[in-house]
Order: C-alpha cells, then structure tokens, then sequence
C-alpha cells in the first residue's frame, strides 16, 4: 500500500475505525476506534483523541510506515 493509499484511509474513516484499533500517523500513538469521540467534515473525519489531528488509520500501522506518513504529510 503506497503512502498515498494510507493517507486515504484517514479521510471518511467514521466506519471504518468503529471495532478496531487504530493508530495516528500525527502523534504515533495508538488507540480504540471507540476512543474517538471528535470529527470533523460534517462528522465524517476521525481526529485522534490523544492529539486532535485528523490522521487516524482504522488498523495498526508499523511505526516505521507511520514515521513515514507522518514526513510526508506534515
Ligand atoms: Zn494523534
């Protein structure tokens, strides 16, 4: 999966994060899709819950893609 494809995975994630572990390519962190609570595009964009970025990916990521996503994103 490119960096690209990842990154999409971030954007309309409201489903797909409910039931499953996600993690944050902003703060590296990971956590419960049900540890969300704050969206933003009309609800629809999951922002982690431990820094309020919208990078959340419904799955855990190696650490090493997730510092990757993270330099190419921001
Ligand atoms: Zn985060």
């Amino acid at each position: 999966m490119t960096v690209e494809q990842m990154h999409d995975l971030s954007i309309n994630n409201k489903l797909t994060i409910q039931n499953t572990k996600c993690a944050c390519f902003y703060c590296l962190k990971t956590f419960d899709g049900s540890d969300v609570v704050r969206f933003i595009d009309n609800g629809n964009t999951a922002r982690c819950p431990a820094c309020g970025t919208d990078a959340v990916l419904p799955r855990i990521v190696d650490i090493d893609t997730l510092k990757e996503l993270h330099k190419h994103y921001f």
